[in-house]
């Protein structure tokens, strides 16, 4: 078996991929080991997933909902302690309303503990920096992967990804970064609040968040669109390549409802149990 990116024989590779990271709250979109080789995993890990979520953004959607981190502890938010000798801590939720503080510095704490300060400031970032090289690489990179978890079970399937000429610049772009495509442009835009529930009309489940879901919309030119919701915020790549407003016309002919499958979730109006 040849890498899903470089193409290498990944035969003998290890690690599973997992095609949104695990500290984005996913457990279920995972290739098995060989699909994407060890070294391009990791690479994708360390060099765009751990950046990723560094960003300000990321950290700060994954304090808000509670996601733990690898090793099973919450992620600290920001917060800024509004006082002439204040500064910036790390905030925890404790319980319903009640926040904890820390820092490593003492003489900051000390200050809240005897009342001198009483005031936190906690920033909500509430989108992506735009025009973010390190964003559009990830979702370059889970297009591919999600193609690949779409039809690796079907014959003949590594032609129509892993050979597929096509995908190269796309591949290349995520892969190694340093090629003649310095940016490709995505659509991003807010399609539901990350706060909202849903219940799902035909399961009869709910109320649930949707923490991330994908789809592929071909275009009536027979491109081929990779759509990407992570809490929210919709994103958009042209997977055969870096411009992306052909997929702005066609979102336009849509009435701008989203290509994501959504006819059987329906917002919930409160979080008490199912009710549809
Ligand atoms: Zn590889």
């Amino acid at each position: 078996m040849d890498c899903l990116f470089c193409k290498k024989v990944s035969a003998n590779s290890k690690s599973k991929e997992h095609i949104i990271p695990e500290s984005l709250g996913n457990t279920d979109h995972v290739l098995p080991p060989g699909i994407v080789c060890d070294a391009c995993n990791n690479y994708f890990a360390v060099k765009i997933e751990k950046e990723l979520l560094e960003q300000d953004y990321f950290k700060s959607i994954r304090h808000r909902n509670d996601i733990l981190n690898k090793k099973g502890n919450p992620i600290p938010g920001k917060g800024i302690l509004v006082h002439p000798e204040g500064g910036k801590v790390d905030v925890y939720k404790e319980g319903p309303g009640i926040i904890g503080i820390n820092s490593s510095n003492e003489k900051l704490l000390k200050l809240v503990e005897n009342l001198t300060i009483r005031k936190l400031y906690i920033p909500i970032v509430q989108e992506p920096e735009k025009d973010n090289v390190i964003l559009s690489r990830f979702i370059g990179k889970v297009a591919i992967e999600a193609l690949a978890q779409r039809l690796m079970n079907v014959d003949g399937w590594e032609q129509e990804v892993i050979y597929k000429e096509g995908l190269d610049p796309l591949r290349e772009y995520v892969r190694y970064g340093n090629t003649k495509i310095k940016f490709w442009h995505y659509h991003q835009n807010r399609i539901y609040s990350e706060l909202d529930r849903f219940v799902d009309t035909e399961e009869k489940i709910g109320p649930f968040e949707i923490l991330h879901e994908y789809t592929f919309h071909y275009s009536e030119g027979y491109e081929l669109f990779f759509v990407l919701a992570i809490m929210g915020v919709e994103y958009a790549i042209n997977m055969g390549g870096p411009n992306v407003e052909n997929y702005t016309s066609e979102l336009k002919n849509h009435s701008s409802k989203s290509f994501l499958d959504v006819s059987h979730e329906k917002k919930a109006t409160d979080n008490s149990a199912w009710l549809y």
